[in-house]
């Protein structure tokens, strides 16, 4: 590892040189149409207020169960898997953490580009190597660089971000078979998918899945994510994970929200509904739009002269800026710099877009 002295002589690590992940903007005050960070833009299930509500009325002075038992339990009855297949975690994003400690520590780990940005950053911190594998302007998955693929972990996120596109089960099989090493499918936006990997666990022991409570159950603020996973490799990560790593309210919430499916599947189908009407809108406009699986659409807006490019889309992304309406552009990439991603929001949010 490198490391460099500060002026009082202490060592300081390499974490010293890196960029930290660089959150999607959190604005202060009212007002503003936030359709940046793919948050769902209605309410949890009712019944998880009151499960928190009756955990505030319980013993807060103890610490939470250290395992989650019950959200475990309740996961894999869900996906018809067992108890010890699962394991929580503070948000999605911990259990990423988790992953790239356990299999990329002092090795590498392969992701696509572009895709969820979080990688690159905890593999920094671990010191880990980086393979990027990108992706052509079709988004498809690139079979032949991923098979000769040199790591330990690779992550692929389906449906992806920034793009909404999502993998088939069948290609997702045979990246999985193509590779000598844990392959993490982040499935942060499964519940707004047409398929999803957690079918194949149950062939497929180097496999990983990972969702969170961030998106679809409306439940950013509550801090919970899970993965599913060969029992040997939850082993591993719960070796790795902190002690009480979900405290006492998330867990009961999230109880709350994983047993009320139906509210998810109503809430899910309403935001699908909103996103395809507004995709074909757009494409109306004659504005290029990834198919998406996800909360959110990945559109290449035209000018008036009908026009798209860089410019185009960082000058729309300033006059929605404004006027208090916040999407997210990712300029670093020529893949991504005439696009803009916008989350599906409620129907007054897409009226003001
Ligand atoms: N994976 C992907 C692909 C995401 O977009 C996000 C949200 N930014 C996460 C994981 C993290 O979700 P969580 O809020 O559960 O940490």
């Amino acid at each position: 590892m490198s490391s460099s002295s500060s002026p009082s002589g202490y060592a300081l690590p390499h974490i010293q040189k890196l960029h930290g992940y660089t959150p999607g903007f959190q604005p202060k005050g009212d007002g503003w149409v936030k359709i940046n960070t793919n948050e769902n833009p209605y309410p949890p299930s009712p019944s998880v207020d009151e499960a928190i509500r009756a955990a505030l009325g319980g013993s807060l002075r103890l610490y939470p169960d250290p395992r989650s038992e019950a959200l475990r339990a309740e996961a894999a009855k869900l996906h018809g898997l067992e108890p010890e297949q699962v394991i929580f975690g503070n948000g999605s994003d911990d259990i990423l953490n988790l992953l790239v400690r356990a299999f990329a520590n002092e090795s590498s780990a392969g992701y696509l580009l572009p895709s969820y940005s979080l990688y690159p950053v905890l593999c920094g911190i671990q010191d880990a190597g980086t393979v990027e594998v990108p992706f052509d302007r079709s988004m498809e998955l690139p079979f032949e660089a991923l098979a000769k693929l040199d790591a330990k972990i690779l992550f692929i996120t389906s449906p992806n971000a920034p793009t909404g596109v999502g993998f088939s089960n069948e290609d997702l099989a045979r990246v999985i078979e193509s590779f000598d090493g844990i392959v993490v499918v982040d499935e942060a936006y499964a519940d707004f998918a047409e398929e999803n990997a957690t079918e194949l666990l149950v062939k497929y022991r180097n496999l990983v899945v990972t969702r969170t409570f961030s998106k679809s159950y409306g439940l950013a603020g509550l801090r919970l994510g899970y993965a599913m996973a060969d029992r040997d490799v939850i082993d591993v990560l719960d070796r790795v994970r902190d002690s009480y790593n979900v405290n006492q309210l998330t867990q009961a919430g999230g109880l709350a929200a994983l047993k009320d499916q139906s509210y998810l599947r109503a809430i899910a189908a309403k935001i699908c509904r909103t996103r395809d009407f507004y995709r074909a809108e757009w494409e109306k406009l004659g504005w290029f739009c990834y198919p998406s699986q996800s909360n959110f659409l990945f559109v290449e807006p035209r000018n008036a002269a009908g026009e798209c490019g860089a410019s185009v889309a960082q000058d729309l992304f300033e006059f929605f800026k404004e006027n208090k309406i916040l999407v997210r552009y990712f300029p670093s990439s020529p893949l991504t710099d005439s696009f803009l991603r916008i989350s599906v929001g409620d129907e007054d949010q897409m009226l003001k877009v």
